[in-house]
């Protein structure tokens, strides 16, 4: 009779693991929002990124885009994709009908850029309950330059650059010499970067769940490190960095280039990385953004195995984009 009982302890004990581990029933339901970014990788940056997540089998990929588009000519034949309505081409602005039903999705990913047009007030408020409830989001690359005037935006990105952010809107965060983080009030604008050019990105945080496991230095293929980033920075941790060519010497920071924030009952993931089709080739970089999706959706990763062909301390490792005939 003991036995039997404490095979049913053990077993309820499974049970309850088994379902606080895994809230999600099914795929993950991942939103990539787009429509306006200053970088003319989009939207073929957006279908990399859904081709990324659905090729793991865990995901499913919706798209709600803007109906005023910008700086999408070049890669206009990847607006054709996905079933995503004919956009208008021209300055960016304010689509007072974009309100995408965030609470059907498990994590939400921005694909904007600098000077995308505000959300109408309704679908920005409808976003920070979202997440404060505890819905994931994934900033990447330019997303942190918009939308400077929206705090809580900005709370949920923790850093953010250009838009005429500066001291005004919190500290800069890197990581110093000494490999303590640090928080610099000091005035200056936020947000710069030198040339584009493959750069090796360090593991700062070797036991979070999206970075575990990863090789400690994994050189990046050739890309923009973001630098002198700043915002509130709070309830952040840094998860890797990089070191940008804009440095100072006398600080010789170490700016992050992978972080997560929580913001609520939110998570979220904000990588600095993808510039271009380039830096969205690189193993590591899918890698990060897998995982970092999946976290933000689940509050764990499950891709624990790091693909055969991730990059080296040495050496940069690209994966050519092709779609799935
Ligand atoms: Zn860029």
């Amino acid at each position: 009779m003991i036995n039997r009982i404490v095979v049913l302890l053990i077993s309820l004990c499974f049970l309850t693991r088994g379902y606080a581990s895994n809230p999600i029933k099914g795929k993950i339901k991942v939103l990539i929002v787009d429509g306006q970014n200053n970088h003319t990788v989009w939207p073929k940056s957006t279908i990399m990124m859904k081709q990324y997540l659905e090729e793991t089998g865990l995901f499913t990929v919706d798209i709600a885009r803007t109906k005023y588009l910008n700086n999408s000519e070049e890669n206009k034949s990847w607006l054709g994709y996905a079933n995503v309505p004919e956009g208008i081409e021209g300055k960016p602005k304010t689509d007072l009908d974009f309100s995408p039903k965030f609470s059907k999705y498990d994590v939400v990913i921005s694909n904007f850029g600098w000077r995308a047009a505000s959300w109408p007030k309704k679908t920005k408020l409808a976003f920070e309950k979202y997440v404060k409830k505890g819905g994931g989001f994934v900033s990447v690359h330019a997303a942190d330059n918009s939308f400077p005037e929206w705090a809580a935006y900005n709370e949920m990105i923790a850093i953010g650059g250009w838009g005429g952010r500066t001291e005004k809107d919190g500290p800069y965060l890197y990581v110093d010499k000494d490999n303590k983080v640090k928080k610099d009030y000091s005035p200056g604008k936020g947000g710069t970067h030198g040339k584009r050019e493959a750069f090796p990105i360090t593991i700062f945080d070797t036991e979070h769940p999206i970075t575990k496991g990863m090789p400690k230095v994994w050189m990046h293929a050739p890309d923009e490190c973001y630098a002198f980033l700043r915002g509130p920075a709070k309830n952040v941790t840094i998860l890797a960095t990089g070191v940008s060519t804009k440095k100072k010497p006398e600080l010789e920071q170490k700016e992050p280039v992978a972080l997560v924030v929580k913001y609520g009952k939110g998570r979220v993931f904000h990588t600095p990385l993808g510039h271009d089709t380039t830096s969205f080739e690189c193993v590591g970089f899918i890698t990060l953004l897998k995982r970092g999706v999946e976290w933000a959706a689940t509050n764990k990763v499950t891709q624990t195995e790091l693909p055969e062909d991730f990059p080296s301390a040495e050496k940069t490792s690209l994966r050519s984009f092709v779609l799935p005939k």
